[in-house]
């Protein structure tokens, strides 16, 4: 099918994966999904200085864990194989030859060393860090300078070199983007990017181009920082005279840091506690270990669900989306160009949203380790799904769920009691003493708040001035679900037992 939709998520495999980076793939997945088109994940690690071990399983991880697996990738080949761009390195080459014979590149043989000389000498105050371009290329060892015997004979030497586009003089490249509409750059201001490497492995510039076109990638998104190399990218279309079939482009609204200014980095979650990252990334070099939404206690459709109102709108007062109903919804009309800010409480919000449409066998499944890790050991499973739909409400984040569920499992280390004990009196202790003992094993909360509520009288206690130590009692604090409820599922056993410790205190 030749109008077929394709589209594409092109990570460098470098680190840990930026929630911005996540969003991409979601716009990709939900465009893709949208017009029945294919979603191609490509591995773009041409940058062996900058491989970092592990850090291509971990975007697969990441993927797999939000729910956004790709349709082609390395691990799934489609018919565009190799999808990790080191394995296509002969496929470049010919390309990079290709614009030289044109005219529109070139082979420089410049060192480190010249390189940086040029640097120095050409500096000026207007022009601080010269760079290679139209005005410095004719100053440097390079095959526009040097004759054909020159360069043929470096060649033959195998002395090092790169190649290098030759950005034109005083044009202007246009282009249509999909979100921002016509976006125009001056050739004069774009450097001569190095596209073949000595090491004979493209950059990313040569490579993006390539590979699109080979792929057949019909729409290219990627974040609003990536606007800057679209020159390049377009003048390689151009001189490929592949431009007829050049993606249609969307450079996405970058995601700032909860004040607005400037791009959220990983700083900015580690200053201001909460996550960056999708999963946990253990950097292999210096070990650092960060957490990410998965391990904060996210759910992946929630995490899915607030990266899209990151950038995009559905034009209604909704915020709460199934996957199912953005690949429906999602349109890239609805995406601003304006950054979008971070905000953790409404992140928290939005995951809190989840948790209550979410499955409780599934909840329990999930909260089950970590209340293993806080030594709690869960043998009933069905008894965790019902601790689940108790307290569910209450939780913003799967970690929240042991705070505000541990005392059904166990009774409390701590019971916080000092706004009871100014208002204890020995009646109270009476009257506690005799509810409990007539307690039995009900699963009826109002046959339980009954018989409380009749005691009290017996005793000319206002039920009020009673429910709150009892909260305290069976639970440690001023929190949790209903105390009947709490009552029922603890049993008499162990109710008795908890008032039983609480009134030694009070005594
Ligand atoms: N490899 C680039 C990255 O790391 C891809 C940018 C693009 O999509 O063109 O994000």
């Amino acid at each position: 099918m030749e109008n077929q939709v394709r589209v594409r998520f092109a990570p460098s495999p470098t680190g840990g994966l930026h929630l911005g980076g996540v969003r991409t793939v979601l716009f990709n997945y939900l465009f893709a999904k949208k017009h029945k088109g294919t979603f191609v994940l490509r591995v773009e690690d041409t940058d062996q200085t900058r491989f970092v071990e592990g850090a291509e399983d971990y975007i697969f991880d990441c993927l797999d864990w939000a729910g956004l697996p790709a349709d082609e990738s390395p691990r799934k080949p489609g018919d565009f194989a190799p999808y990790r761009q080191s394995e296509r390195k002969p496929m470049y080459r010919q390309y990079a030859e290709q614009l030289i014979a044109q005219g529109n590149a070139y082979y420089a043989f410049d060192t480190p060393e010249e390189l940086e000389k040029m640097r120095e000498s050409l500096k000026t105050t207007e022009n601080p860090s010269p760079q290679y371009d139209h005005r410095t290329r004719s100053q440097m060892r390079n095959s526009l300078n040097l004759s054909t015997e020159e360069v043929k004979a470096l060649l033959d030497a195998g002395v090092p070199y790169v190649v290098r586009i030759k950005m034109p003089e005083n044009e202007t490249v246009h282009f249509t983007d999909l979100i921002r509409g016509d976006i125009s750059h001056e050739t004069n201001v774009v450097d001569d990017k190095v596209l073949l490497k000595s090491d004979g492995m493209p950059t990313y510039h040569l490579a993006v181009v390539v590979d699109d076109y080979l792929m057949k990638i019909t729409h290219a998104f990627r974040g609003e920082e990536w606007l800057p190399s679209a020159p390049i990218h377009i003048m390689l279309w151009k001189y490929l005279g592949w431009e007829a079939e050049m993606p249609k482009w969307a450079h996405l609204p970058l995601i700032l840091k909860p004040d607005g200014n400037g791009k959220l980095s990983k700083r900015d979650g580690e200053r201001l506690g909460f996550p960056v990252f999708a999963m946990e990334w253990k950097d292999p070099k210096s070990g650092e270990l960060i957490d990410g939404f998965k391990e904060k206690g996210f759910l992946p459709e929630a995490f899915v669900n607030l990266l899209v109102m990151l950038g995009w709108n559905p034009g209604t007062e909704q915020e709460i989306f199934t996957l199912e109903e953005l690949s429906e919804l999602f349109s890239l009309e609805r995406v601003h160009k304006g950054g979008a800010k971070f905000d953790y409480e409404k992140a928290k919000w939005y995951n809190q949203q989840h948790i209550q449409r979410a499955d409780n066998d599934r909840l329990a499944g999930l909260v089950k380790p970590y209340f293993e890790a806080k030594g709690i050991s869960i043998t009933d499973d069905q008894k965790l799904t019902e601790a689940v739909a108790m307290v569910k409400e209450r939780c913003h984040l799967l970690t929240d769920f042991t705070e505000q569920a541990s005392f059904l499992f166990q009774a409390p280390d701590h019971l916080d009691l000092d706004a009871v004990k100014p208002k204890w009196t020995t009646e109270k202790t009476a009257f506690f003493t005799e509810w409990s003992e007539t307690l039995q094993d009900t699963a009826n909360a109002a046959d339980l708040e009954a018989a409380f509520t009749e005691c009290a009288a017996k005793h000319g206690i206002k039920k009020g001035e009673l429910m709150m130590p009892l909260r305290i009692m069976l639970v440690g604090g001023k929190f949790g679900p209903g105390v009947f409820d709490i009552i029922t599922f603890i049993g008499a056993a162990e109710t008795k037992k908890r008032v039983a410790s609480a009134l030694l205190l009070l005594a």
